[in-house]
């Protein structure tokens, strides 16, 4: 008999012990969560930042390692419909928050009247956060002045693409950069690594360095040369890019190859493609509605990014990894500081 209590007992206690063990795991799961949920408030942006890519496929330039394709002049023109931009832009401001909107052309900005235009009008929109462009600043200086007279330029941001094949004077170049900054535009400049490009990389983050402008590389991504970049980089290649990439960031996603982890994509950022539809970013093919439908489905918390790399300088920002490192401090995207050193730009 004292058997039979001792072994009830010992399943009843069991049981206690399992059902404890269960809810503490719940409880425990549930506390993780919810500081999860606050750190990510803490790194969630105030504002949607968009990219939006309208293959405006046109570029005055034919850099030999164009990625766009300019390599053969003008070919993707075709594919620009400035009615459906329209909209597109229309259907961004009609969303419910703040914007941010990164324009990634593929193509040269300064060359399209229209494209100028609605850049204008966005800056001057209350609902307007930044209008991030790219440009290789080939235009004269007389209309980059009428332009930047036209805009508001508290809410403009401008990466310039410096590329030594096709600049015939350095100093035109210069020049505009200059004027962007006399207009306070928080400016960068950019130059794709192209190993044979080096003594101009030196040269040119001399220059930046000299004048305080933020200078920046991007890695050489495909076929050039009979070559697949970057894993065609050599040791001695890779020690020179690391000393002149801006940020360890960038080195470790773009050259590196790092793999990405939690990723804000989707949750404050969208990529818009030129048709309208909207995905978690350009390479995602997490598909989150139309903007010309007028609506899109976003995330609550950030999530592991589904791909291997993530080598876009505009998008691996939006990495929870990058979040806790570094803070923007001008509209500029590629614009930041190491969070763990104040006022310093930054450089490890
Ligand atoms: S300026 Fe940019 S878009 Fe134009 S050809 Fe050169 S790399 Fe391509
Ligand atoms: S890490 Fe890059 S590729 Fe991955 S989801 Fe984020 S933005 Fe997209």
């Amino acid at each position: 008999m004292t058997g039979y209590w001792l072994s009830r007992g010992f399943y009843y206690y069991d049981k206690m012990r399992t059902r404890f063990l269960f809810f503490n795991r719940i409880r425990q799961y549930n506390k993780n969560r919810s500081n999860r949920r606050v750190e990510f408030e803490k790194l969630r942006l105030p504002f949607l930042r968009v990219r939006y890519q309208p293959k405006y496929r046109y570029c005055n330039y034919s850099c030999s390692y164009c990625i766009a394709g300019h390599n053969n002049k003008g070919i993707l023109k075709r594919e620009w419909n400035p009615d459906r931009y329209d909209a597109i832009i229309q259907g961004i401001y009609q969303l419910p928050y703040k914007i941010d909107l990164r324009l990634g052309l593929g193509g040269e900005i300064f060359t399209s009247e229209h494209i100028m235009r609605s850049v204008i009008s966005m800056t001057e929109k209350e609902k307007t956060h930044c209008v991030n462009l790219i440009s290789n600043l080939s235009l004269r200086k007389d209309r980059l002045t009428e332009f930047l007279e036209r805009c508001d330029c508290s809410k403009l941001a401008m990466v310039t693409s410096y590329h030594p094949e096709q600049v015939e004077r350095l100093e035109d170049y210069l020049e505009n950069v200059r004027l962007l900054k006399n207009y306070d535009v928080p400016v960068t400049v950019v130059m794709v690594a192209l190993p044979s490009a080096f003594k101009e990389i030196e040269r040119m983050s001399e220059v930046c360095k000299g004048e305080a402008i933020h200078f920046f590389l991007q890695p050489m991504i495909g076929k050039y040369n009979k070559k697949r970049y970057p894993k065609a980089y050599t040791g001695e290649e890779r020690k020179f890019l690391e000393r002149y990439f801006y940020s360890e960031h960038d080195y470790e996603y773009m050259v590196e190859m790092k793999k990405p982890g939690l990723c804000f994509a989707g949750v404050d950022f969208i990529h818009i493609d030129n048709i309208g539809r909207c995905f978690q970013c350009c390479v995602s093919s997490k598909y989150i509605g139309n903007i010309l439908r007028g609506k899109i489905r976003l995330d609550e918390f950030p999530a592991f990014c589904p791909l291997r790399r993530c080598q876009c300088d505009t998008q691996n920002i939006n990495l929870v990894d990058f979040r806790l490192k570094y803070e923007h401090f001008t509209l500029n995207q590629h614009i930041y500081i190491a969070r763990d050193r104040t006022g310093d730009v930054v450089k490890q």
